[in-house]
């Protein structure tokens, strides 16, 4: 049976999203069919708001509405600890789990490469703030996959040239998992337990 062109399309997005297959693609969809017209302009401009007003911050790479990011301008945290991640979406496993310093996210998909290959502007930005001065440790929070080794290792090179210790997350997080999703309390372990590169 054809559907009706505009719930295929409905379908048909939905589907893109992650870990949405094509049976709760369609419950979904026919969820909004259902919903009030007012919900659903809602999720419709919940989506291209956050689309259009959220952007990397230009100081640490978190996502934000403002820039530089709440984060960034939070007096209370500390400047001496600089957590480096991966993707924003870390940010908020690592913020979850309690940490209080600063962070400097790469926001790239990095794929085993060598050391020319992170990007330049990234590069740069990282050194900036090192030779900044202020900063005593660099957390390397990397996903614990081979990527995440050769980056950190890259990372804490650089960090050596500046003279700051760089530190890593403790294991106990899955080898190839994503920080993203380890639960508080092991993230916090890491966090707690990391020790010299
Ligand atoms: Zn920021």
């Amino acid at each position: 049976m054809r559907l009706a062109r505009p719930l295929e399309t409905l379908i048909d997005e939905l589907m893109k999203l992650p870990s949405v297959g094509p049976k709760t693609a369609q419950r979904m969809a026919l969820y909004i069919l259902k919903a009030s017209e007012a919900d659903a302009k809602r999720l419709a401009r919940a989506v291209i708001d956050a689309k259009e007003k959220i952007a990397p911050c230009s100081n640490c790479g978190y996502l934000t509405d403002t820039d530089p990011c709440l984060l960034c301008i939070d007096e209370k945290r500390d400047s001496s600890i600089l957590c480096v991640a991966e993707e924003a979406s870390d940010i908020i496993a690592i913020e979850k789990a309690g940490f209080n310093g600063r962070y400097f996210v790469i926001n790239q998909a990095f794929k085993l490469m060598d050391d020319n290959e992170l990007d330049r502007v990234t590069l740069e930005k990282f050194k900036t703030k090192l030779a900044a001065g202020g900063i005593r440790e660099v957390i390397l929070a990397l996903n614990p996959d081979i990527d995440g080794e050769v980056v950190s290792r890259y990372l804490s090179r650089i960090a050596g040239q500046y003279n700051i210790k760089t530190t890593r997350l403790a294991h106990g997080l899955p080898v190839g998992g994503d920080i993203e999703y380890a639960d508080e309390i092991t993230l916090r372990r890491a966090i707690e337990g990391r020790h010299e590169f």
